[in-house]
């Protein structure tokens, strides 16, 4: 058992409920097995959280680590010229480029609070060597929970969709592999540390039968779905262009709607459209500073969570926002929505939320993590909040969403640490950092 006390406690929990001098035990099951106000009488390793701040582990709901391999390229483009520049550089991934940029992406994302990922890869050149088993392993090493989607496109330049020829897959082997990797790796059980989702790229790099036929693979399969969708203007005109429609009437069309699905990004949608969405529960991965560094747009944050929407945060590749914190998406957020709808268009608390409860919505994961519940998994951070940056800002949640990134003192995955005192506890920064490296070099020939 590990009681925390002493704390400021932000549960996220359905009234929001914060603790200014409280207390979180966790179980040996990995659980939660207390939590509230002042001290508690239960036993265990105690841990004095003076000047912390402890909330649920974030979850960073899209993502795409093998970019940690090519970012700071493409510095100035939108997102069709950003991707039109990098597909010949991801044409030649590997398994062992992806391992490499996966531990390393995975352990800045554990630096800064995060305990539970997903990742979105699609790109698995015929000789690259099973790139998946890489980044499962990637995570393996970090200790993070881990929601990798086998991703997918086949719509190539010559059959309209923007990546190169080399780049996509066939339709059918695409589906075979998603299935394979659904059977090999998916684990349903509570409490897992690995499930797929399915994940076809994007409606200019896919085709209609690939999207209509892995959303009937995924139901079949009980497993969730996953794409990005209304990023852009460029989107919208293409699918205009090509389907006589927008990208969520698409979504629809494609049997892409319902409480099992969950689109990154979200930017441009009407009214009509976030009332669909809202009312089919489909999900949305805000990622405010990709899409501020790809000059996108500003989602209707406020809006989609109004309508019902699970919106959950994603921090989106690292070579389309070279930060790559999740914990400064809760601030990028706030400032989005504020930016919009002003002052009150999102409060702290409601960042948090997003970067917690929401993610954990959108990956269906919310019944075991995204707040500090009995019963529910011990993934948890407990954030220093005393040093320079932070101390003298009394209200800690405010301190740590309009705040510098905070430091880590310590994060749980399922009561196991994997940050402590800001540093990983399963590797070595200098090491991924050099492994990283190594990689992009090889890429970058
Ligand atoms: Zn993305």
């Amino acid at each position: 058992m590990i009681v925390i006390e002493n704390v400021t406690v932000a549960t996220v929990d359905a009234n929001d409920t914060v603790h200014t001098d409280g207390h979180v035990v966790v179980g040996d099951d990995g659980r939660i097995a207390a939590v509230g106000p002042g001290k508690t009488e239960m036993s265990g390793k105690r841990v004095d959280g003076k000047g912390h701040l402890v909330t649920p582990g974030l979850v960073n709901s899209h993502h795409h680590l093998y970019q940690w391999a090519t970012r700071g390229l493409a510095l100035d483009e939108t997102l069709f010229g950003w991707l039109t520049t990098l597909y010949p550089i991801w044409g030649r991934l590997d398994a062992d480029v992806t391992g490499a940029a996966a531990a390393a992406g995975l352990g800045w994302l554990a630096l800064s609070g995060c305990t539970t990922s997903m990742d979105h890869h699609y790109v698995f050149p015929r000789d690259g060597g099973d790139v998946l088993e890489a980044e499962i392993e990637a995570a393996r090493r970090i200790g993070l929970r881990f929601h990798p989607t086998r991703g997918s496109m086949d719509l190539s330049r010559k059959d309209g969709g923007l990546p190169p020829d080399h780049v996509v897959e066939e339709t059918d082997e695409a589906l075979a592999a998603t299935e394979a990797a659904i059977d090999r790796w998916h684990d349903p059980s509570p409490g897992s540390m690995l499930r797929i989702a399915v994940a076809p790229c994007s409606p200019f790099s896919v085709t209609t039968r690939l999207m209509e036929e892995a959303a009937v693979l995924a139901r079949r399969k009980g497993v969730r779905l996953h794409t990005h969708l209304a990023e852009t203007d460029d989107e919208e005109q293409f699918c205009l262009e090509r389907f006589g429609c927008t990208p969520v009437e698409y979504a629809d069309r494609v049997g892409w709607l319902g409480e099992d699905v969950w689109l990154a990004h979200g930017v441009h949608f009407s009214d009509k459209e976030i009332a669909r969405l809202g009312a089919t529960r489909t999900g949305v991965a805000h990622c405010p500073s990709s899409n501020a560094r790809l000059g996108a747009g500003m989602a209707r944050v406020r809006e989609l969570v109004d309508a019902g929407v699970p919106v959950g945060l994603g921090v989106d590749g690292a070579a389309s926002q070279e930060v790559s914190q999740i914990s400064a998406e809760l601030r990028q957020a706030l400032y989005t929505a504020r930016l919009r709808g002003g002052p009150t268009a999102m409060t702290a608390l409601e960042a948090l939320r997003l970067g917690t409860m929401g993610g954990a919505r959108c990956l269906g994961r919310e019944d075991d993590i995204g707040s500090l519940e009995v019963g529910k998994l011990a993934d948890l951070v407990m954030w220093r909040l005393d040093g320079l940056g932070h101390d003298g800002v009394d209200d800690k949640v405010a301190a740590l969403v309009f705040g510098p990134t905070a430091p880590v003192e310590l994060a749980l995955v399922g009561g196991d640490p994997v940050v402590e005192r800001g540093e990983l506890v399963n590797a070595d920064e200098e090491t991924l950092a050099r492994e990283a490296r190594r990689v992009h070099r090889k890429l970058m020939v």
